[in-house]
């Protein structure tokens, strides 16, 4: 028997978690934490509902932490068997665990130093030891080739685009007497993005699980550039600030050549960038290790150096750097993390910049609900940060052109080659209204039959 169980991304757009069982053989596909809502950050408190270490296998689709971020909390619940990935996604989620260690300590420390917590101490979800248990767990996998996982199970990555080392997972499982494939998206990339690879062509499959970030939304055509020219012209001229909040990895980067790339070809006066998040530069080192993997040659562009490391973009690493731009006046770009604005250094530059009438926060990347991120979308005047009131003064503009997540158009364009149809679509990794959509447009545009599971819903294939 052979079945699939949806204990993340279902219904929500974070905590990727797809369990999939072979008669009593067991993979899970993305191991990720739940973001956004309380409710559902409290899920990554719960001990996991299968036995960690009646698990084969843990296969990674790429390094964000909605996909990664729950790992450190399996291996503690017991989990002890490899944790497959792309080389670039190893090195990617070795990173990003680590930085989330350190938010989750610095925030456990922060709370209970002001008394902050309503519980008796506040503990950090996993800390740097839980991080380094999984260093020796990592198996690079290249992308189209077959590894074995179990007798029974066997995986093969595809490029997805999205970030560096980002893959779908295609699955082949031998029940007794037949075949099953299952290909799980993972986050697709957008095309003609000009840092990220396009998605790749997926292979046909039995059954899809397909996310849905953006399956009710089409990106408006490449207006992020020229809204890029404005805001960039703008704050040179008015000597101010923009603020930028960016995951720290592709996000950043992208974020970083563009801007460079509209001073080289004069299109905005020099100004300098700033990037303040230690993991950010870290994962600046990893696009440059891996620039083969990416549709242009960075270290052509930059000469000698990378050109996410040019002349004119600055590194902080060090915290006091980091507070020393709070004093700093414009004009200058300073981008940030976290991404969706859940805690980071981007935090204290919100509280310094956020009242200030002068200064402009751009919103490049997707907002979940419930994060202060999307309150800043929405509209809202005042947020909390600490449970401190910061009044919204700076003017808040949100592009859509730099989403890292494919459009409804480009999931169905990505789509295409899936022939003949599978004989099920699971649409996961989306808020209910988008997943609803998008499989709406499977059914009318493909007449493919879809299911959007609920959370810790199990299926047979
Ligand atoms: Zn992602």
């Amino acid at each position: 028997m052979i079945s699939l169980s949806f204990y993340g991304a279902a219904g929500m757009v974070t905590g990727s978690k797809y369990l999939v069982t072979v008669n009593d053989q067991r993979v899970l596909v993305d191991c990720g934490m739940f973001q956004g809502r309380k409710e559902l950050r409290k899920l990554n408190w719960e001990p996991p509902a299968f036995k960690p270490e009646s698990v084969a296998g843990v296969i990674l689709t790429h390094g964000h932490i909605d996909h990664i971020g729950y790992l450190p909390r399996l291996v503690r619940f017991g989990y002890r068997g490899p944790v497959f990935a792309t080389h670039p996604t190893v090195d990617i989620a070795k990173l990003s665990l680590l930085d989330a260690a350190h938010i989750q300590m610095e925030d456990a420390e922060y709370r209970n130093k002001k008394k902050l917590t309503s519980h008796e101490k506040a503990l950090p979800l996993f800390d740097d030891e839980d991080v380094a248990a999984i260093d020796a767990m990592y198996q690079a996998a290249p992308f189209d080739t077959w590894t074995e996982v179990t007798d029974r199970i066997r995986f093969r990555l595809h490029p997805a685009g999205h970030i560096l080392g980002a893959a779908s997972v295609e699955l082949e499982l031998t029940d007794d007497d037949r075949k099953v494939s299952v290909l799980f998206s993972g986050d697709v990339g957008r095309y003609g993005n000009p840092l990220t690879r396009n998605p790749g062509e997926p292979p046909s499959t039995d059954y899809l699980v397909c996310e849905s970030t953006y399956g009710g939304r089409i990106h408006p055509p490449e207006d992020a550039h020229q809204d890029f020219i404005d805001l960039i012209r703008e704050a040179v001229e008015r000597k101010s600030v923009l603020l930028i909040p960016a995951f720290a990895i592709g996000r950043t980067q992208q974020v970083t050549f563009l801007i460079d790339r509209l001073i080289e070809h004069g299109l905005v006066p020099d100004i300098d960038i700033h990037i303040d998040s230690p993991m950010a530069i870290s994962a600046t080192d990893i696009y440059c290790k891996y620039a083969s993997l990416h549709s242009i040659d960075l270290q052509k562009l930059g000469g000698k150096n990378c050109v996410l490391h040019g002349k004119r973009v600055h590194l902080h690493r060090k915290r006091k750097s980091s507070k020393l731009l709070n004093k700093m006046k414009g004009p200058a770009v300073i981008l940030s993390s976290s991404g969706m604005l859940t805690g980071g250094r981007i935090m204290h530059h919100l509280i310094n910049r956020l009242p200030d009438p002068r200064t402009t926060v751009a919103l490049v990347g997707f907002m979940a609900e419930g994060t202060t991120g999307r309150r800043l979308v929405d509209g809202a005047d005042r947020i909390y940060i600490h449970k401190q009131p910061v009044e919204v003064k700076a003017r808040v503009k949100t592009l859509h052109g730099l989403s890292g997540h494919a459009d409804y158009y480009e999931l169905l364009h990505w789509a295409e080659n899936i022939t003949p149809a599978p004989k099920r679509v699971f649409v996961t990794h989306g808020e209910a209204s988008q997943a609803a959509a998008m499989a709406g447009h499977f059914r009318t545009e493909r007449g493919w039959d879809c299911h959007i599971p609920a959370l810790e819903e199990t299926v047979t294939l």
